[in-house]
């Protein structure tokens, strides 16, 4: 009997890899799914034997394009990379608002109890930056912005954050301004800076405060990113 044997790659899909889904960088549509090629050994061309692994790389399922297995990493690393610049974007965007609304708390020397507490719920939109948002509080409540840090702060801020989240900002700050009741010349004088320190006019600050005595102030107590 004339027997006919040899080997030839086949293609698999790697059964306990996860799929990549929607993350195809060519079409970014398709889910990129584990494949590897082995080598069988064939006997009248039928696969019978599996040999070694040949090659193992990621494969879309729409366009076909196929990929390194460290495609993997790549995209995983830049998860993370964007989750990073979310955090950093969110801990910049807290400081400055609890700076700016304790600074404007203490600058008429009088630091009354209805602006404490509205401090204190804004922190508490920030779990994960609790201790250090209670530092930043407590350091400015005592030396008032001797070293000029909420203004640091808030260049930190109009460098990373967009004008709507600047905004957000400075109109907490307001509300810290109008908790009791009145508007110290100090109050208006620093919120004027604020807008300038932001890149923003300072005409705004009228309209910024005719808007926060009409309107429910809750609806701006969720901190808006970017
Ligand atoms: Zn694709």
């Amino acid at each position: 009997m004339f027997i006919i044997f040899g080997t030839r790659g086949i293609k698999h899909t790697v059964k306990d890899s996860a799929v990549l889904s929607n993350s195809c960088p060519n079409c970014s549509q398709g889910s990129l799914v584990n494949k590897l090629y082995r080598r069988w050994f064939t006997l009248f061309f039928i696969p019978v034997i599996p040999l070694d692994v040949i090659d193992r790389f990621y494969a879309c399922d729409k366009c076909n394009s196929a990929y390194n297995e460290s495609i993997k990493n790549i995209l995983e690393q830049s998860k993370t990379e964007i989750e990073e610049n979310q955090r950093q974007a969110k801990l910049t965007f807290a400081k400055a608002l609890i700076a700016s609304m304790t600074h404007m708390a203490v600058i008429d020397n009088e630091f009354a109890a209805e602006e404490e507490r509205e401090i204190m719920d804004a922190i508490s939109n920030f779990p994960e930056f609790k201790d250090e948002l209670n530092n930043i509080h407590t350091a400015i409540k005592a030396t008032k912005n001797e070293n000029n840090q909420v203004f640091n702060y808030l260049n930190e801020a109009r460098k990373e954050l967009s004008s709507e989240a600047l905004i957000n900002i400075l109109a907490q700050a307001a509300v810290v301004l109008l908790a009791d009741g009145s508007i110290e010349k100090e109050e208006e004088d620093l919120m004027k800076e604020y807008l300038i320190a932001c890149g923003l006019p300072k005409e705004m600050y009228q309209t910024l405060i005719d808007r926060l005595q009409q309107k429910d102030i809750s609806e701006l107590q969720e901190g808006q990113l970017n």
